[in-house]
């Protein structure tokens, strides 16, 4: 559905459930509720996954950290924890298997001791799996170790141990789950903002809401409100109480992107204790490798920005356990996500602690979801959607349905379709692999719009066409360049100059599509240099001004 027509519809209709935020946690919920039958509205201020869930380190995992933790306190609770991961780490796989794939990670061990700690962890970690583990853990000699992962040092090398965990494209996935919801009846829709909690007597009732797309204020009717603002719920909660008190803090992680070469590009390195004792991932990612994360306490912002402080520490760590040199250089792009951590399930009135995320529900009504990770956003909407039913008194309402409901891209995805592009669209192999992975079973949709004359390349050493601009404009409600180059292609979070100078070509595009006058180019040249801009503020756009609204180059 087209945007205008959704958001009539969120003027129109009295919704049952009307969700804040568009990140994992809030789109999973809308899901969850519009394949029960329920009648859902959400609302995300900025675009879908543009908060914390486009942020992360991209892994569908049981938390091989979690399971430490677990093992060392005898908690059975954080064995549960681990176990309920890693059921929705295969069932993730099976809903978007375009967008997901089983990564096999090494973990180097540079002493005897580690060896036999880390080999019997992993067992327990795929016996905790059970029927849905991906394959195998195994003990891997210091020679097997360098030849799965050759940038390794060698120096000191004991052995290693490998094992599998699940890997994915964020913010698609999270984009999918919007247009999946859409397409089972929501009304999910990007760019509008809550700015205000209605309420009759002294229940919430609805939403007053900007879009701010056309900067106009309307209101939003419904029986229960849900809060899925994430790093942002505090502030939801204000607007509903201003006396509550807060139940997050927020810390900051960040990731950097290099060269592929930095990495095998099927094989994963997970670096087991760093100097704060915390994990390090070095991955390979749509054609790149990518290295993080970090943990420090973090102001809450819309846009947080990864500091030099944190590039150093990766970078520390990368010389300590490579072989070949990483220079500053070398580094393609750097973001940064806050993790919305609870400090204070029990903040004000009754809460809910439930698994490693909580629900808490206000005197008026509002339903608060937050903690948890992207893995478990379907445990997370089916807890939520449950107590909103018993919350709104909703009669009738069958069990979640999405373990078993594929997200758009699913349903007829094979491997053998990114052949089939090669073959009969004529497309290059790194084309192909892409759209077929991004877009699953749509993938056709866009070789068609490329042979119409829009299949050119936006930058020479990506596999992004300008057909898939049009895609997203038309099909995906990407209403503005950021949208298209951070969320539904991931230009941004891999190489910001090449996002950069992407920039004219794909604001001309949808300008095009969307009538952009010269003021609204203008507003899109401000925007995009304030997202990608760090905070030292030396990735400056210098040639985007240039660009002309309207018409093909
Ligand atoms: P968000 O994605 O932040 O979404 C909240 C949304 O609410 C935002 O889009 C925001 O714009 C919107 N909003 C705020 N205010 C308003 C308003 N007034 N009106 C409308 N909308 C509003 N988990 C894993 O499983 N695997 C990983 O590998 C992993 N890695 C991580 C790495 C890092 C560095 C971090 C920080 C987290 C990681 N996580 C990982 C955790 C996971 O990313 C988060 O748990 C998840 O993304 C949180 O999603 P969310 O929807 O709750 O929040």
């Amino acid at each position: 559905m087209k945007r205008a027509s959704l958001i009539a519809k969120l003027k129109q209709e009295p919704f049952d459930l009307l969700v804040i935020g568009g990140g994992a946690t809030g789109a999973g919920v809308a899901l969850d509720a519009a394949t029960r039958g329920m009648k859902v509205a959400l609302v995300e201020r900025d675009d879908f996954a543009s908060g914390t869930s486009s942020r992360s380190t991209k892994l569908i995992h049981g938390g091989v950290r979690y399971l430490e933790q677990a093992v060392k306190k005898f908690d059975r609770g954080q064995f549960a924890l681990v176990r309920d991961a890693l059921h929705e780490r295969a069932t993730l796989l099976q809903l978007a298997p375009h967008l997901t794939r089983p990564l096999p990670l090494v973990t180097p061990l540079y002493n005897w001791f580690g060896i036999p700690y880390y080999r019997v962890g992993l067992k327990l970690y795929d016996w905790l799996a059970g029927k849905r583990n991906l394959s195998p853990s195994r003990y891997l000699s210091a020679k097997e170790a360098l030849k799965n992962f050759p940038m390794l040092k060698a120096k000191g090398l004991r052995g290693g141990v490998l094992y599998y965990d699940g890997q994915f494209d964020d913010a698609r996935m999270n984009v999918s789950l919007a247009l999946t919801a859409n397409e089972k009846g929501a009304a999910c829709v990007n760019h509008v903002q809550v700015l205000e909690l209605l309420k009759e007597g002294d229940r919430l009732s609805g939403a007053k809401v900007r879009d701010r797309e056309s900067g106009e204020s309307f209101e939003i009717k419904a029986r229960v409100l849900i809060n899925a603002t994430g790093p942002f719920v505090d502030s939801l909660r204000k607007m509903d109480d201003p006396h509550c008190e807060p139940m997050l803090r927020a810390s900051s992680g960040i990731h950097i992107i290099l060269h592929q070469r930095f990495s095998p590009p099927a094989t994963g390195l997970l670096i087991p204790k760093t100097e704060d004792g915390r994990v390090l991932f070095l991955l390979p990612w749509l054609g790149h490798t990518l290295v993080g994360t970090t943990d420090n306490p973090a102001q809450i912002e819309a846009n947080p920005k990864p500091s030099e402080e944190d590039i150093q520490y990766i970078f520390r760590h990368l010389e300590k356990y490579f072989d070949i040199p990483v220079q500053r250089e070398d580094v393609l792009a750097a973001w940064s996500g806050l993790r919305p951590l609870v400090s204070n399930p029990k903040a004000s009135d009754t809460a809910k602690l439930s698994r490693d995320h909580v629900i808490h529900i206000s005197p008026s009504g509002l339903l608060t979801i937050t903690g948890g990770k992207w893995t478990t956003y379907r445990k997370m909407a089916i807890d939520a959607v449950d107590q909103a039913v018993k919350l709104g008194k909703f009669e009738n309402i069958p069990p979640s349905q999405t373990e078993t409901t594929p997200l758009v891209g699913a349903a007829n995805y094979s491997g053998g379709l990114i052949q089939n592009l090669i073959d009969q669209a004529g497309m290059p192999a790194d084309v192909a692999q892409h759209l077929v992975r991004a877009y699953g079973d749509r993938a056709p949709k866009i070789a068609e719009i490329a042979r119409q004359g829009w299949g050119q390349r936006l930058s020479a050493h990506h596999p992004y066409l300008e057909a898939e601009v049009i895609y997203v404009a038309q099909e995906e409600l990407a209403i503005s360049v950021v949208d298209v180059l951070a969320r539904r292609m991931r230009l941004t979070f891999l190489d910001t100059q090449a996002a950069q100078s992407s920039f004219p070509r794909v604001a001309q595009i949808l300008a095009e599509i969307l009538g952009w006058d010269e003021s609204r180019l203008e507003r899109e040249r401000e925007d995009f240099a304030a997202y990608l801009a760090s905070p030292s503020g030396e990735i400056q756009l210098a040639e985007q001004s240039k660009i002309a609204a309207g018409g093909r180059s």
